[in-house]
């Protein structure tokens, strides 16, 4: 039997679009009640809520930006639930509460934030509101030349002891993105130039960080001792020779990761050589390093933590390194050509000495750690530069 045409495709593909134009016809629902409910909130404060998103100053807030709210309905209903405008956002729900008690609403966030902070936002509901807090991140990364953060704050750190696992520190010698609750750093990145290299001994003045957030847990200088791991710098003592304050700056415990010590002493120091041969043969360059997961194998086996758990032993270290040669304007300077170098490197002993083995993109990093590296290039360039790998 020969099917029309129509009705075909409509029972294929558009069963709901199709159905639109049948004739059955549309019965109205009877008007909603409008539902009553009150904030759940204790001496102002909304109660239990939840803030999900990245908040950053200037950036447009998406289906990723939702603030979950606890109300308590006593007549079900429809409903609709919006803050005033704040600090250029505002956060807004509304729907169907179905049953009585206590349940969420889920703000969607509208706008662009104005401001880094901690940002409070009132919200009323009938006769009830409270009020919830949101940190905004600001980008605290300049456009100015040899800054160690040039290319971008790659994790959107805060320099707000909220903050805890993405804390931000911009020192004089580098700066860094720490996490308390692993006690090591997430990244570190700077800049290099001839500048930095000069005859400064090695100070080996390891200690903890006495600059982090009061009452946060400072890792002390023995915290790696037999475990089997080596204190790997992340910006190396050998790239900040130029004084004794440089070089000791790179003795702080917020500057190094348990590292593998074959890892350390052999594959990861041999690159560090290599990048600063680089900077002697006529270049500068911006270097991050980083790391992520947890699980590496030292002199001792593997391991998760160590200190009582307090350090965690990251699985993957990574670093990238933009080489110019010497010169102003350096993000202007960056082409499709500029040589970038990515590796990426498990921490265990059992590594292949050539560093050059571990090459990879930095959209592999990228992808690893969901980090957004070179930032402040324009996309379409980093589109191109972040899928290669150097072959050099
Ligand atoms: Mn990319
Ligand atoms: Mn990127």
């Amino acid at each position: 039997m020969k099917v029309p045409y129509p009705v075909f495709f409509c029972t294929l593909f558009l069963i709901a679009a199709c159905t639109k134009k049948g004739t059955t016809p549309v019965t109205p629902l009877p008007p909603l009640t409008v539902a009553e409910f009150s904030l759940v909130s204790n001496n102002g404060n909304c109660i239990d809520y939840y803030v999900q998103g990245v908040y950053a100053a200037g950036v447009a807030l998406d289906a990723n930006n939702k603030v979950y709210l606890r109300v308590n309905v006593t007549v079900p209903g429809k409903y609709s639930v919006v803050t005033t405008t704040m600090h250029g956002v505002y956060f807004a729900d509304s729907g169907i509460f179905t049953t009585t008690g206590i349940q969420n609403v889920v703000l969607k966030g509208n706008g662009t934030i104005e401001m880094a902070g901690l940002k409070v936002f009132p919200v009323t509901a009938g006769n009830s509101s409270c009020s919830f807090e949101i940190i905004i991140i600001g980008d605290p990364s300049p456009d100015d030349d040899n800054d160690h953060m040039l290319f971008g704050n790659l994790s959107n750190a805060a320099d707000i002891a909220d903050s805890v696992n993405n804390y931000l520190m911009r020192k004089t010698y580098y700066s860094v993105s720490y996490s308390r609750d692993r006690g090591i750093p997430n990244w570190v990145s700077w800049h290099l130039y001839s500048n930095d290299l000069g005859n400064a001994a090695r100070q080996n003045d390891f200690r903890p960080d006495n600059t982090l957030p009061a009452g946060w847990y400072q890792v002390p200088s023995n915290a790696y001792s037999g475990s089997g791991f080596d204190r790997g710098h992340n910006l190396p003592s050998a790239d900040r020779t130029i004084t004794t304050a440089a070089n000791s700056a790179t003795f702080l415990m917020t500057n190094m990761i348990p590292q593998a010590p074959d890892n350390n002493q052999q594959t990861w120091a041999s690159m560090e050589d290599s990048l600063r041969r680089l900077v002697s043969a006529g270049n500068e360059l911006y270097v991050m390093m980083g790391n992520y997961g947890a699980g590496g194998t030292g002199d001792n086996g593997y391991a998760t933590t160590i200190h009582n758990g307090q350090v965690t032993v990251p699985a993957f270290i990574w670093k990238v390194a933009v080489v110019l040669p010497n010169g102003n304007n350096d993000t202007s300077r960056v082409t499709v050509n500029t040589r970038m170098i990515a590796v990426l490197v498990p921490n265990i002993n059992s590594v292949n000495t050539n560093w050059k083995n571990y090459r990879t993109s930095i959209d592999v990093i990228e992808n690893a750690t969901g980090y957004d590296l070179l930032k402040r290039l324009p996309v379409s360039l980093q589109g191109v530069v972040e899928g290669k790998v150097d072959n050099l």
